[in-house]
C-alpha cells in the first residue's frame, strides 16, 4: 500500500479515488441491471406458466409450454449466479489485490521479463477457467440433466475439457507472447500493430474453425438425402452459395437441443445442421432453415459484423495505448505498478497488466453495450427470414421455428425488457407474427 501513497499526482494525471470509484460504480451499475433483468424475467415467465399464449394455443400443448417456463426459469437462476459471482471475482481480482499478488509471485519467481508476463496472462486466465468450473458443471450435469438435455458423459466432458486447453494454449500462447513482443518492440503505435494482429488472429480462426476446429470435437458429413439434394443446389445457386456447404452434425452426442447456424469465411464457409433438428423436420422445413441461414449469407451479416467488432477493437486498442501510460490505471484498479526514481512507470514493465486489467474493464463496459449488439443481430434475423420467405416458405420457416422452439424448451413468454437486452434472435411471438404477413403477402 505504501507505494500507492507515495505516488505523487503529476500535471494532468488522472484523479485516482475517482477513477477506482468509476469502475465499481461500472461494475455494480452492469451486475445490478442484470440481477433485475433476470429477475423480471423469471417473474414473467412463471406467471405465463399456466397457459399457453392464445397464439400458439393451436399448435403448442401445455405440457411443452410449462416444461418451457420451468427450463428457463432454472437457466435464469443460474445465471444470476453467475452475475453475482463473477462480479465479486472481478472485485476480488482488482481492488481486492487478487492480481496484484499473481503479479508479485511471479516477479518473485521468475523475475522480470517477457517469460513472466507471459506466464500472467496464462495464469489468470487457467485460474479464471477453474473459478467458472463448477458453475458449468452444474449446468451440464445438473441443470440441463434435469430437463433432460444432457447427453454428456464425464468421459467426454474431460476429453472435451482437455482437447479445449490444449487448443487454447496452442492458439493462445503465440497470440499473447507475439501481443507481449509487439508492446515491448514496436514503439509508440504499438497498438496499431497489435490491433492488425487481433484483427489477422480472429479472421484467421473464423476460417479455421468450420473445417479444423470444429471437427476436432464434432463429426461433420454432407447432407446425404437424394430427395432434398435438387432443392437444396436449387436454393444455394439462386444465393450464390458454394454447393458443397452443407453439412450435418452429430450435435446429439453432447446434448439434445437442437439448432442450425452459418459461419466461416470466404471457401471455408458452410451452413451446418444438428442432426437433432434435421431428424424432426420435414423437407419443406429444411429448406426453409437452409433459405433463412442462407439469408445470412447473401446479406453479408458475417462481414457487417466483422466490420463491426473491428472499429471497436480499434478503439479499444487505442484507449489501451493511452492507458498504458497511465500509472492510476493501474494503482485506481488495485495494481502495484512498478516505478522508477521519478514516480512514473517503468518501461514496459506492466503490458501483461494493462491486457488483463483492460479485459476486465472492457467486459464491464461491454455489458452495458450488450443492448445495442442484440439489437443488431435481431434485426439479421429478420433479415434473414425475410430473405426464406421470398424464396423458400414463411410457413414452412414458421413450423420449423415452432419446433425448435419447443424441442429446445425456450420459453414463448419472454420478459419484453429482458428479451430487448439479451435476445440475439427475436421473441417467438414477433418472428412468427412477420413470417405470418410475410405468408400472405
Ligand atoms: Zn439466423
Amino acid at each position: 500500500m505504501s507505494d500507492w501513497s507515495a505516488l505523487a499526482p503529476a500535471p494532468g494525471a488522472l484523479p485516482l479515488a475517482a477513477l477506482a470509484q468509476a469502475f465499481v460504480a461500472a461494475l455494480l451499475l452492469q451486475t445490478v441491471l442484470e440481477l433485475w433483468l433476470a429477475w423480471r424475467q423469471r417473474r414473467h415467465v412463471l406467471r405465463h406458466r399456466a397457459q399457453v399464449p392464445a397464439a400458439f394455443a393451436q399448435r403448442i400443448t401445455l405440457a411443452a409450454h410449462q416444461r418451457a417456463a420451468d427450463y428457463t426459469a432454472d437457466t435464469v437462476r443460474l445465471g444470476m449466479w453467475e452475475g453475482a459471482l463473477s462480479a465479486l471475482v472481478l472485485l476480488a481480482w482488482t481492488l481486492g489485490g487478487g492480481l496484484d499478488a499473481l503479479n508479485q509471485a511471479l516477479l518473485r519467481w521468475m523475475g522480470p521479463g517477457l517469460g513472466q508476463q507471459l506466464a500472467l496472462l496464462l495464469a489468470f486466465g487457467a485460474i479464471s477457467a477453474l473459478l467458472n468450473l463448477p458453475l458449468s458443471l452444474y449446468k451440464t450435469f445438473v441443470i440441463e440433466q434435469r430437463h433432460g438435455f444432457n447427453q454428456m458423459t464425464w468421459a467426454l466432458w474431460l476429453a472435451d475439457a482437455l482437447r479445449a486447453a490444449l487448443l487454447g494454449l496452442l492458439l493462445g500462447v503465440p497470440l499473447l507472447a507475439a501481443l507481449l513482443w509487439l508492446m515491448q518492440a514496436a514503439g509508440s503505435l504499438w497498438w496499431l500493430w497489435a490491433w492488425a494482429l487481433w484483427m489477422g488472429f480472429n479472421l484467421l480462426m473464423l476460417w479455421l474453425y468450420p473445417s479444423w476446429i470444429a471437427p476436432m470435437f464434432n463429426r461433420f458429413e454432407p447432407l446425404a438425402d437424394q430427395a432434398l439434394e435438387a432443392r437444396i443446389r436449387a436454393l444455394m445457386q439462386a444465393s450464390g452459395f458454394k454447393a458443397q456447404g452443407l453439412f450435418v452434425m452429430d450435435g446429439s452426442r453432447r446434448s439434445a437441443h437442437a439448432n442450425a447456424y452459418f459461419t466461416g469465411l470466404g471457401s471455408a464457409k458452410r451452413v451446418v445442421f444438428f442432426d437433432t433438428l434435421l431428424r424432426k423436420l420435414g423437407h419443406g422445413e429444411i429448406e426453409a432453415v437452409l433459405a433463412h441461414e442462407l439469408g445470412h449469407f447473401k446479406h453479408r451479416h458475417i462481414a457487417k459484423r466483422l466490420a463491426l467488432f473491428a472499429l471497436l477493437s480499434a478503439l479499444g486498442f487505442a484507449a489501451l495505448g493511452w492507458l498504458l501510460q497511465q500509472p492510476a490505471f493501474f494503482t485506481a484498479l488495485g495494481v502495484r505498478p512498478q516505478l522508477d526514481a521519478q514516480g512514473g512507470l517503468l518501461p514496459q514493465a506492466h503490458n501483461a497488466l494493462a491486457l488483463v486489467l483492460f479485459s476486465i474493464v472492457a467486459g464491464v463496459l461491454g455489458g452495458l453495450l450488450q443492448p445495442l449488439w442484440a439489437q443488431l443481430s435481431r434485426r439479421h434475423e429478420f433479415e434473414a427470414d425475410a430473405y426464406a420467405a421470398r424464396h423458400s416458405s414463411a410457413q414452412h420457416l414458421a413450423a420449423a421455428l415452432l419446433k425448435l422452439y419447443e424441442d429446445n424448451a425456450a420459453t414463448l413468454t419472454p420478459d419484453p425488457l429482458y428479451a430487448r437486452f439479451h435476445y440475439s434472435h427475436p421473441p417467438a411471438s414477433e418472428r412468427l407474427a412477420r413470417l405470418g404477413q410475410q405468408g400472405q403477402a
